[in-house]
Order: structure tokens, then C-alpha cells, then sequence
């Protein structure tokens, strides 16, 4: 007998369907599992073969078939074993009461030999992917149900063992995970805001938290450099806090990644902006993504968020260079012989270092690392990554008197602050291919980089004086611009400009 079931295989950040057959005839006993499978989807037969047994039921001396479908897709991890055994126990007319070879359901999901059902990655874009194609029925593993849920018109049954499955296929009334409205959830935002780490809590420091407050509004990356226990990762932290918030399509978007590398945690979808602080032994797969059936890196669990590289100058250079192609296009692409795969990278990075070794630097009294010393230790951090950095600010120790001080401004005034900026930047840059001051191209910076008389003279002055490149004297435009920006000036005043060439350091 011949049996169907529906499921889906992971392809970059997408879901493609996937129709399991089996075939069960008269002939030789065996069991073969075709479709460009790869070891993991293999190995399923023994754990079906184990789960059905330890079910109840036993698998009758003859000639199992199951196909994959379509050949094409390449289809591995463990989440089909449920519905090949579906399959199968359906073939061998053991799942008689619902059709499910006609009725569009699709299955997904791992099993122990025990027949328990595992939780899998991915069941958000699989819902979304298969109810484009008309499907309203899931069965998934119980602690991916929630995530499932907040897909409008579907249902949703979470299982916990094939015998759930087939009882429920069999007749036996089962509840629906009941639908999550996630506008409703979005709405109710302002009560998860507060669980976000506030600039507010911060003592001091208020140099630097003016330069994260500029970095935001334009978007321009940043890097902190101070000794250790000034407060860097504290100040990275807060970040992600004062970006606009994310509006629901942003949400959805930041939920689907999670999801697909398992990062949900018993949560169902994400509210906040991401936070990535990936240590400096990462591999360049860990940060960019990768693999032979590729997935997502930090860089894409960051996207519409903050990727913050702390020790920066620790990090290995080649690690460091493959950001730079997705920094600049806001994407990674990966090249494989069955395709390429894009994943968003769309991130505000924040890096931040030790200014030497030891970390003291210029403390003579504590640091006795020498000039040369100084210099290579920053020299180390890697030229194409400088490039992308527009601001970058010291942070100093925090001052006895400043210790338990409150802020004068919270995360919330500054975000406010900031979703200004952004709406002039929109007005702006209608039109254009990019969104943010730190994007502007060299040939339009004089159209939207109005610079006063004075303002002009004082960066040319620099220009000269300090010997830079054109290269930092377009950054230092941008940054001005984001600066008029916040004092809501049409014209890029020489205050403004001061201020953008104090957020240089010599290591440009
Ligand atoms: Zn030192």
C-alpha cells in the first residue's frame, strides 16, 4: 500500500516542502529510504524502526520504500523521523480513521527509540512556509507548539510521543494550541521594555553615552576603547534598548532566525532587539554561518540588532576580514554546489578593546607597556573592520563622585531622541538605495552634508593639520551630519564638526 505525508527541509532561513512516500509491497523484507538524504535523515530508519516497536507495533517482513520528495533538496537533521514513521504505520493501514494521504497535514519532528517526540528547530518558518500552500494542520513536537501558534488560522498540535499521533490521527480529540495573537502581544510591548538594561542605571560616563547615543541615530558602528571595569559591555548592553523599536514584520523576522537555530528557549517570539556578544575564539563558521547544509551565524541572530565584539583587538584577523563583505551589503552570502543561501545581517556593530595589554594605557602607574607596544597591540585589530567603524570614543574609569550617581537620561528619552533623527533621515534619503547617514555615498555628500562656512574651514583645517585620509574625512562628515541631525539643524554647524573629529582616533 502507498501512503503520503507532508513535511518540510531547511534551506538557508526558508522552508520548502517536502512529501514523504512510502510504498509497502510484497518481496524480500527490507527497508530503503531514498532522496538525497544525508546521514542524519539515514540514520532515521533505525529510530523509527525503534519508536514504532516500542509503540506497540511491529513491522511486518516485507518490502519498505520510503522517498523524499522532490529529489532535488537536500534533506538532512532528525526532524522527518516522525513522518516517515507516519508514513509507514499509515501503508500498513495502522492509520486508518484521517486520510492522510488526501488531507493536507503536515508532520515534523524527531524520535527516541522510545517513541518520544524531541523538539526541533525551525517550526516558525515551516508554518509560515506551508500555510502559503494551503495547509492548516500541524503536528510538531509539544515544546515547539507555542511557537507555532502566533500563525493566524492554522492549527497547531504539539505531541509529545508517536503514540499521541497516532491516537489523534486514529479519532481521539485532541486541543489545538491555542492561537497566540501576536499583535495583541506587540501591543503590550511597553511591559517588556522594562525588563531592558537602561542607560539610566549607568553612573557618569556621559561622553560616552552620548557617542552611543550619535552611533544609534545614524547608524554608524562604533568602537569603545577603555581598561577593563570601565563600563564598555555595560554601555554595549544598552544598546539594542535605545534602537526604535522593532515594529511586528521586524519582530517576525528576528522570531524566524531564532527559531531556525533553535535559539527560542521556551519563548515564542521575540519583542526585543538582539544582543550578540560572541567571545574572540570564535570560528568564522560560528560568526558568519556556514556549514555543508548552511545556517545562520551571530552576525544573522543579530540582525535588527547589535553584534558587539568585545576585546576586539584579541579577535583573529581572518574572522575579523569575513565581516566586512556583510557589513557593507548587509547580508551574508554562502555559496554551495545546490544553490547559494542568503541570510540578513543587518546589524549595528559595537566592538570595543583594551587600550594595550595589560589594559591601563596611558596610566603610567600601572601600565609599563611601551609606545611601540601600544601601537601594535592596536595595530593588531584589522584595517578592512576600521574602515566600518565611524565612531569611536574612549571610556574612561568612572570617577569616585560619579559612583551611584543616577543618569540624567533614561533609555526611553534617548530612544525618543534617536526615532527623531531616524524620521528626518527617512525624509532624506527617499529615493536613495539606503536608509542612514553613515551610508551616504562620497557624491552626494555635498547635498546632504550642508556644511556652514566656518564648519567647512575647521574641517579642512584637520584635514590638513592632522594629515587624514579622504577616506575619515567623509566619516567625519557623516557623523557632523547625524550631530546637526539631534540639534534638529538643517545646516552642519562648526560645533557640530568639532564634535565629529573628536570621535577619530589615531589608529584610523
Ligand atoms: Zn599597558
Amino acid at each position: 500500500m502507498y501512503s503520503k505525508v507532508y513535511s518540510a527541509a531547511l534551506l538557508g532561513i526558508n522552508m520548502e516542502m517536502v512529501a514523504v512516500e512510502t510504498d509497502v509491497s510484497d518481496g524480500l523484507p527490507s527497508f530503503e529510504m531514498v532522496g538525497l538524504l544525508n546521514s542524519e535523515v539515514k540514520e532515521a530508519r533505525e529510530r523509527v524502526r525503534s519508536a514504532i516497536k516500542n509503540t506497540g507495533y511491529l513491522l511486518p517482513p516485507k518490502r519498505i520504500t520510503v522517498n523524499l520528495s522532490p529529489a532535488d533538496i537536500r534533506k538532512e537533521g532528525s526532524s522527518f523521523d516522525l513522518p516517515i514513521a507516519v508514513s509507514i504505520l499509515s501503508s500498513l493501514g495502522l492509520i486508518y480513521h484521517r486520510n492522510v494521504s488526501d488531507e493536507k497535514i503536515m508532520i515534523a519532528g524527531e524520535l527516541s527509540l522510545s517513541g518520544k517526540i524531541l523538539p526541533m528547530n525551525g517550526v516558525l518558518p515551516m508554518v509560515i512556509a506551508a500555510r502559503e500552500k494551503g495547509i492548516r494542520t500541524f503536528i510538531v513536537p509539544m515544546e515547539n507548539a507555542k511557537e507555532g501558534a502566533v500563525i493566524k488560522d492554522v492549527n497547531i498540535y504539539g505531541m509529545t510521543t508517536l503514540r499521541d499521533v497516532i491516537s489523534f490521527l486514529n479519532g481521539t480529540e485532541y486541543e489545538s494550541e491555542p492561537y497566540v495573537d501576536f499583535s495583541n502581544m506587540y501591543k503590550d510591548m511597553e511591559n517588556i521594555d522594562k525588563e531592558q538594561l537602561d542607560f539610566a542605571d549607568i553612573s557618569g560616563q556621559e561622553a560616552v553615552k552620548r557617542a552611543a547615543k550619535i552611533a544609534v541615530a545614524g547608524m554608524h558602528h562604533m568602537l569603545l576603547i577603555g581598561t577593563p571595569g570601565s563600563g564598555k559591555s555595560m554601555i554595549a548592553k544598552r544598546i539594542p534598548g535605545i534602537l526604535p523599536k522593532p515594529n511586528m514584520e521586524e519582530c517576525m523576522e528576528i522570531t524566524k532566525i531564532h527559531s531556525i537555530a533553535g535559539q527560542l528557549k521556551g519563548s515564542n517570539i521575540k519583542l526585543n532587539r538582539p544582543f550578540r556578544a560572541p567571545h574572540h575564539s570564535v570560528t568564522d563558521k560560528a560568526l558568519i554561518g556556514g556549514g555543508s547544509n548552511p545556517r545562520p551565524g551571530e552576525i544573522t541572530l543579530a540582525h535588527r540588532g547589535v553584534l558587539f565584539l568585545d576585546e576586539l583587538a584579541e579577535f583573529k584577523r581572518e574572522t575579523i576580514d569575513a565581516l566586512r563583505q556583510p557589513l557593507e551589503t548587509g547580508e551574508v552570502i554562502i555559496n554551495r554546489l545546490n544553490g547559494s543561501y542568503v541570510f540578513p545581517a543587518g546589524i549595528m556593530l559595537v566592538a570595543a578593546t583594551n587600550p594595550c595589554k595589560c589594559g591601563y594605557y596611558p596610566d603610567r602607574n600601572r601600565c609599563s607597556c611601551s609606545e611601540i607596544q601600544v601601537k601594535n597591540y592596536l595595530g593588531k585589530i584589522s584595517g578592512p573592520i576600521l574602515d566600518r567603524i565611524d565612531i569611536c570614543v574612549n571610556t574612561p574609569p568612572v570617577m569616585v563622585e560619579d559612583i551611584g550617581k543616577k543618569s540624567s537620561e533614561s533609555s526611553e528619552d534617548i530612544r525618543k531622541e534617536i526615532e527623531n533623527v531616524r524620521r528626518i533621515q527617512e525624509e532624506r534619503f527617499k529615493g536613495e538605495p539606503y536608509r542612514f547617514n553613515s551610508q551616504i555615498t562620497p557624491s552626494k555628500l555635498e547635498e546632504y552634508c550642508m556644511l556652514s562656512k566656518e564648519a567647512k574651514s575647521i574641517i579642512d583645517k584637520a584635514y590638513k593639520s592632522l594629515g587624514l585620509s579622504v577616506r575619515v574625512y567623509h566619516k567625519m562628515m557623516r557623523v557632523a551630519r547625524t550631530i546637526a541631525d539631534l540639534d534638529g539643524e538643517v545646516y552642519v554647524e562648526a560645533k557640530h564638526i568639532a564634535e565629529a573629529i573628536g570621535y577619530r582616533t589615531e589608529i584610523f
